[in-house]
């Protein structure tokens, strides 16, 4: 199926030309008739099924439809993260090139006064978080009087970053006479029960079931003492095919540790979590985009959002504490069709997590038996005793030579290729041995001199996914159930 085939117009079609856009996906060719129709929508969707342009596409089409457009904001779009509304307000300028409607975009965490001056100016679309919106019309800089059209953007996100009261405040602020388009990965109660109040008659659209992982995407497992996976990060980073690979810390801490020790050995890399300025993230994501940016080490709530098409790796080098959010990690690769790798490390004392993300997911991942670092993989870290008193702070003499900073060594400088035993596609991998009936493998290569990227593997059984309904990319969505 074609653009063409959707009924957009002459100054759309050019634009989605433009970047390169042939065939909508399956949100798309779903969801645009439905908006073109002025329909209420409720969309699950991730990030990465082209769920922005879904909304983005028919919104400009009908605001041009609708030319001259009066005075005020016809269409909000709210959004949790600055990165997510920066990239939705860039989704705006590329498919509207050609169109002629304003588009601004306003978050918190800057100066509000380049974005009031931009609502100044007279704006059509606003793209906005919801902090900042609130507080921008608290100050009278913005009415949503003239709101024809609202978006609520992955709003199960909005539950689990704590905003979800300010997007109820929201609402109340709109016009009861509006259209409304509703998304969410996931609905939890919470999130069914808000669409149930603010959507009327919802068309509804569905695509990919939301634990599902995207099936294109490789899917890697390597069992590593929590001590060693930073030298396992750098070992695998020797391979030149990991071009752009986004690393998932669990806490902002341990994401400012790995790019310490990515830069002692020449990774260029740059953190991205809640502690940093705006400022500070936007220059790494530009960096990472830029491809100036090897590594980007990002904590879940920072990377939520972030769109770059080229991504070839994400390595969670913590495994998550809730296994949905392993599925939107990887959902970071394999964007729009493409294909990519995704990389876990488990320590000993993940297991529980691995196990709750094989569950979810209802497939083992693939486990790579044969690394430098496969030996120690099963010992669990040392229980934390009782921290050692601090040093006592002195100011450097100035007569004194300061410490120079101990260089990390690289991994494959000093150790060894590992003898490595085989390990199994499931939770106690490092604690069993596998011989299948065969005996056990003495005589292999050393995996040093393996190419990385062709690990090697021994492959559990897949569990099977129950089949889905026929032609289910999309579907539509029964009253009673419930994602
Ligand atoms: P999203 O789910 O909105 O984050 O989109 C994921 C990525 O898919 C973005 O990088 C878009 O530029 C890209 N994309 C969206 N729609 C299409 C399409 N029809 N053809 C090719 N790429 C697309």
């Amino acid at each position: 199926m074609a653009f063409s085939k959707l009924a957009l117009t002459e100054p759309v079609l050019k634009a989605l030309a433009h970047e390169g856009y042939t065939t909508p996906t399956p949100i798309q060719q779903q969801a645009i008739p439905h908006i073109l129709q002025g329909k209420d929508l409720l969309g699950c969707a991730q990030t990465g099924t082209g769920k922005t342009a879904a909304f983005a596409i028919p919104i400009l089409e009908l605001l041009h439809a609708r030319k001259p457009l009066g005075p005020g904001i016809k269409v909000l779009v709210l959004t949790p993260t600055r990165e997510l509304a920066i990239q939705i307000d860039e989704s705006f300028a590329a498919y509207g090139r050609y169109a002629g409607i304003r588009h601004t975009v306003i978050f918190g965490g800057v100066s509000q006064v380049p974005q009031v001056e931009a609502l100044r100016k007279g704006v059509d679309i606003l793209v906005a978080t919801p902090g900042r919106l609130l507080d921008l019309i608290g100050q009278g800089y913005i009415s949503l009087d003239h709101l024809q059209t609202f978006v609520l953007d992955e709003a199960d996100r909005m539950l689990d970053m704590g905003f979800i009261h300010d997007v109820k405040k929201v609402i109340t602020r709109l016009p009861a006479k509006r259209q409304t388009l509703f998304f969410s990965a996931t609905m939890p109660p919470e999130i069914q029960k808000l669409a149930d109040t603010i959507l009327k008659h919802p068309a509804k659209v569905e695509v990919t079931p939301p634990s599902s992982t995207v099936d294109k995407i490789e899917q890697w497992l390597y069992f590593v003492s929590k001590k060693e996976k930073a030298d396992l990060l750098l070992h695998l980073l020797q391979n030149p095919a990991h071009k752009t690979t986004l690393v998932f810390s669990r806490t902002k801490h341990g994401a400012d540790k790995v790019v310490r020790i990515l830069h002692k050995n020449k990774v260029t890399a740059a953190a991205i979590h809640g502690n940093k300025s705006q400022n500070a993230r936007q220059a790494a994501l530009a960096g990472f985009k830029a491809g100036s940016v090897r590594v980007l080490v990002a904590t879940d709530i920072a990377a939520r959002g972030i769109d770059i098409d080229e991504l070839t790796h994400v390595i969670n080098f913590d495994l998550p504490d809730v296994p949905e959010t392993y599925v939107h990690r990887i959902g970071r690769t394999g964007r729009a069709g493409r294909e990519g790798v995704a990389i876990s490390f488990c320590a000993p004392e993940e297991k529980d997590e691995l196990k709750a993300i094989q569950k979810l997911t209802g497939k083992n991942l693939q486990v790579v038996a044969e690394h430098p670092f496969a030996e120690n993989a099963h010992q669990p870290a040392p229980p934390p005793g009782p921290r050692p008193p601090r040093p006592e702070r002195r100011k450097p003499q100035t007569t004194e030579k300061p410490a120079q900073p101990k260089a990390a060594t690289h991994p494959t400088k000093h150790k060894q290729p590992q003898r490595v035993q085989q390990g199994v596609a499931n939770s106690n991998a490092h604690t069993k041995k596998q011989t299948h009936g065969k005996p056990s493998n003495t005589n292999h290569r050393p995996a040093a001199h393996k190419p990385v990227h062709q690990p090697v593997t021994k492959q559990e059984p897949v569990k099977q996914m129950p089949a889905a309904p026929a032609g289910n990319w999309v579907k539509e969505y029964p009253e009673d159930e419930r994602w």
